[in-house]
């Protein structure tokens, strides 16, 4: 039987039958792609926007958030892997669109979120809830690696009022072999998005691996192809997942951090999960 592709993501798995995807949760069930996860969030809560994070968007309100399991990365440092790196989840509740709706708008909530692991490998879910949202007037959040394909990039404007973007590293060869994702495709996407009016804010991790050298490329960027007053958010590392040992980011290393990024003219740069 022929295999079908998957243009969720930059991936492009190519599935024979009864075949999953890298994210495990996208499979070709009977020559249609399936997601598994339609309808089964593994996390569902009321956020401050603020902790997406997305501080130029509809600030101080609350934010339905919903997320499944699974993702298309795999890198070694995820602050969320208990739900990002597995395809194991309850069937015990099955969440429609309608409901999740219903949810936000019960808890007078004036946006959802898709957020928690990879929105790009739910979309058909998060498409649907998304529709249905802006029926109701209310607004679209994704929190995204930005690894997502071509096709769905051009898609996410008519439904996602805004994204926070993560840019993990500025380095092409650790993108792809540590993370197995791709940075040009990341970079490209956070452009198409900004130019399409979609409103963009950007994370970066500050993981040990990434040094000043690769804060100087990503503050360029940000500079130079989404804008000077594009809210950059550096966030403090913990140790977690596979990488159990070194030390949370330093507050000095923020500090350091965030002087480049001003030393580029940006304008709205925060330092998160500083203790
Ligand atoms: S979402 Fe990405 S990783 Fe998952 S099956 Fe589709 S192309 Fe593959």
């Amino acid at each position: 039987m022929s295999k079908i592709t998957c243009k969720l993501c930059a991936h492009y798995c190519q599935l024979r039958e009864g075949q999953s995807g890298i994210c495990g949760v996208n499979e070709n069930q009977n020559g249609t792609l399936t997601c598994k996860v339609y309808g089964y969030p593994s996390a569902l809560h009321i956020d401050p926007i603020e902790k997406k994070p997305l501080y130029h968007f509809l600030p101080h309100t609350y934010t339905l958030s919903l997320g499944t399991v699974g993702c298309n990365m795999k890198c070694p440092f995820c602050q969320n892997w208990q739900i990002s790196q597995t395809n194991e989840f309850s069937k015990e509740h099955f969440y429609s669109p309608q409901e999740i709706v219903k949810l936000a708008l019960h808890h007078k909530c004036p946006s959802i979120s898709y957020t928690y692991n990879e929105p790009t490998i739910f979309w058909p879910y998060a498409k649907d809830i998304a529709t249905l949202a802006k029926e109701h007037g209310l607004k679209n959040i994704m929190v995204s690696n930005g690894f997502m394909s071509k096709e769905l990039c051009e898609e996410i404007p008519r439904y996602i009022d805004a994204i926070n973007i993560d840019i993990k590293s500025y380095d092409e060869n650790y993108y792809k072999k540590a993370l197995k994702g791709d940075l040009h495709v990341v970079l490209e996407n956070a452009r198409v998005l900004k130019q399409k009016g979609v409103h963009v804010e950007i994370t970066t991790l500050c993981i040990p691996s990434i040094d000043a050298k690769q804060i100087h490329k990503i503050a360029q960027f940000i500079k130079e192809d989404l804008g000077e007053d594009t809210p950059w958010h550096l966030s403090a590392y913990h140790p977690d997942f596979k990488i159990k040992e070194g030390e949370n980011t330093s507050r000095e290393t923020l500090h350091q951090f965030f002087t480049i990024a001003k030393s580029y003219n940006l304008q709205n740069i925060y330092l998160g999960n500083v203790k």
